[in-house]
């Protein structure tokens, strides 16, 4: 076989190197070989292959990715940031082949239409999106609008082999709190801004796997066909460029990363082994994510003169846009106590033997029970009334409402989900206790942060700022949905309060301090649940957890966005980055705005929009 997963011997001339082997590089990549035997693919991957990878298969340990130990993640950390309490936020990112599509919480989730049309570019628009994200899915969820979803493309969405109870009961409970939040099958239409459904996931209903692009568009091309060369655990150190004007991509730099299948030692951390070369005839695309793609171009010499000049770089294009914009959706998740018989994953994650004696076979043979699934089955997206407006105050309403909401009804504020479980070390809560997760993230952050190179050396730590909350119209709408989210828990039949000392520090008598599990049960027991009402002092208590608590979405983005140069832009309109020839960005860095969604939806879309615009360019049918 030709092909040189992993160690065989790799070509040192192929047609098109795809930089990352994540989400959309793998679509890339994937397609064009599909379509084009002749065409000489490349995909140099940083991280390990995940081919039939246990962790990463098995939908419900996709939280294993985040430990500590972890070698399918890679964890960029920020400078210390006074609007979240002085912490520097952890962001982590896939580190493995498939990218983050290998590693996320395969949660289903999609943009709004009027999202692709805000970022106002030809080719762009929902109207040309709309094909591409029926094209990459199956879906099998009931009550779909088919003119909006797919059914033969290679990635399946379903509700996964196990729906906890929790779910229904978080869907039940809004339907009985005070809040006008309608029950849909299809919140992920492109349209409905406001509403509350079981959240899907990206799940195979037959097999119970993790639906990753590397499994659905890389690994099947590679067994059947030679033209598509996947050499993972390769850290593509820089871009090749010749002498012409402009610059022509012309091949790259790589080499072994020593951290693909042990995790960082900060007391040796990793250097720069043998430096090998390819070539590329045709296009370099670096789809490296949007953490890592501004550190490669940077390291080429793309990137803004003064950071290039400080990291000891030779400047190839001055290009003041790379990494200046970084963006992500800020996530705060409380912690909530459940009933002693609550179906969680919480046994499951303890390491119960018992539970996996069960778990275990179930899947294996027959693709169902909990480990096919990700303990998040409801999900709601959020739009405020009138009077919560007026509640997040004047600057809220005219500086973020009017300008981003009013005339955008698809347009979510906020996303707001349950978890079925505590996504995080069971040793620090107390043990045997049943939890749940609720959360909310904020879907079009005003906060602006950056990430830049420190230096020339691959595996040097770049200069990271995440900017949580930095804008101070990010914080009311997170106070906000935190209430909602709050007041529906309450309202669950298996609610046993909350832990106080990981909750907002209320004052002892507040009507808004935590319940114990046996206040919980009191409460359960009205006819009518009264909502909280919170006083000054309650509400600066919300907002001074959320600021200790707020951390990333996993979703970022934007650091090398698709805009005209003068407007600090990275990239046109055919993924070309400015300035230069043969090279394009094919990730969620190019999103020139947020995107109203979990960003899994997103970075395929620019996938396959990314194959398209190759095929098209080198007269390549079929794709
Ligand atoms: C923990 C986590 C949970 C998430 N949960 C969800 C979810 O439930 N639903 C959802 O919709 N989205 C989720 N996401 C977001 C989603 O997975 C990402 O937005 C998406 O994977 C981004 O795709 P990408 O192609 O831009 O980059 P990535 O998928 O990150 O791919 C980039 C690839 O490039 C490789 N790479 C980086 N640097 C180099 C280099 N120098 N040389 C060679 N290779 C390199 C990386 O190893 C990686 O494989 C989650 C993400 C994470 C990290």
């Amino acid at each position: 076989m030709a092909q040189t997963i992993s160690n065989a011997a790799p070509p040192k001339e192929v047609d098109i190197i795809v930089v990352g082997g994540g989400a959309a590089g793998c679509v890339l990549a994937g397609r064009l070989a599909r379509a084009d035997p002749t065409l000489q693919v490349m995909i140099l991957e940083n991280g390990q292959n995940n081919k039939d990878l246990s962790t990463s298969i098995m939908p419900a340990m996709y939280i294993s990715h985040l430990a500590p130990t972890s070698t399918t993640g890679d964890f960029w950390q920020s400078k210390e940031n006074k609007d979240i309490g002085g912490r520097a936020a952890i962001v982590p990112s896939g580190g493995c082949l498939g990218g983050g599509s290998s590693i996320n919480f395969l949660m289903y989730t999609r943009a709004s239409a009027s999202d692709y049309d805000d970022w106002d570019t030809e080719g762009w628009s929902f109207n040309d999106i709309l094909p591409l994200a029926r094209k990459m899915e199956t879906n099998h969820l009931p009550g779909q609008n088919p003119k909006v979803h797919g059914k033969e493309g290679p990635l399946h969405v379903s509700y996964g082999g196990h729906q906890s109870e929790l779910g229904k009961q978080f869907i039940k409970a809004t339907e009985e709190s005070n809040y006008e939040i309608p029950y849909t099958d299809d919140l992920q239409d492109f349209k409905t801004g406001h509403g509350i459904t079981p959240w899907a996931k990206w799940i195979n209903p037959k097999t119970g796997r993790r639906c990753d692009t590397a499994h659905c568009y890389v690994h099947p091309v590679v067994e059947t066909q030679t033209n598509l060369h996947v050499l993972c655990e390769q850290k593509v150190i820089r871009v090749l460029f010749d002498e012409s004007t402009p610059p022509r991509a012309v091949g790259v730099e790589y080499c072994a990363n020593p951290l693909a299948q042990v995790p960082l030692n900060p007391e040796q951390p990793p250097t720069v082994g043998k430096i090998e070369t390819v070539k590329a005839k045709k296009y370099v695309v670096v789809s490296a994510g949007a953490m890592a793609t501004p550190g490669v171009l940077e390291r080429s010499g793309v990137g803004a003169k003064d950071v290039l000049e400080k990291a000891g770089v030779d400047v190839v294009v001055d290009l003041p846009g790379v990494g200046a914009e970084y963006q992500d959706h800020q996530l705060a998740l409380g912690i909530y106590v459940m009933d002693e018989n609550a179906d969680t994953h919480d046994e499951y994650l303890r390491g119960n033997p018992e539970v996996h004696a069960k778990v275990g076979p179930e899947w294996t043979s027959t693709g169902k029970g909990l480990i096919a699934s990700n303990a998040i089955d409801a999900g709601m997206k959020l739009r405020p009334t009138e009077a919560e407006i007026d509640a997040m105050g004047n600057e809220f309403r005219t500086e973020v409402w009017d300008k981003l909401f009013k005339d955008a009804p698809d347009k979510p504020v906020m996303f707001g989900g349950i978890v079925s479980t505590f996504l995080g070390d069971h040793a620090l809560l107390p043990p045997k206790l049943k939890y749940a997760m609720l959360g909310c993230y904020l879907m079009y952050p005003l906060s602006r942060g950056s990430i830049h190179i420190t230096s020339s050396d691959p595996f040097a730590a770049p200069d990271f700022d995440s900017a949580f909350l930095r804008h101070p119209m990010d914080l009311p709408p997170q106070v906000w949905a935190w209430k909602v989210v709050r007041e529906i828990t309450r309202r669950m039949p298996s609610y046993r309060g909350e832990l106080a000392p990981l909750a907002p520090k209320f004052k002892e008598g507040s009507e808004a301090r935590c319940l114990t599990p046996e206040e919980a049960v009191e409460l359960l027991k009205q006819e009518k649940i009264e909502d909280i009402k919170y006083s000054k002092e309650d509400d600066e208590a919300i907002e001074e957890w959320v600021r200790q608590n707020v951390g990333t979405t996993w979703h970022s983005m934007a650091t090398c966005p698709m805009k005209a140069k003068a407007e600090g832009g990275v990239v046109d309109a055919r993924l070309n980055v400015h300035g230069t020839e043969g090279l394009k960005l094919a990730d969620l860095s190019i999103c020139p705005k947020n995107m109203g969604s979990n960003t899994y939806s997103v970075a395929l879309t620019v996938g396959e929009k990314a194959a398209m615009i190759l095929a098209e360019d080198l007269g390549i049918t079929g794709v």
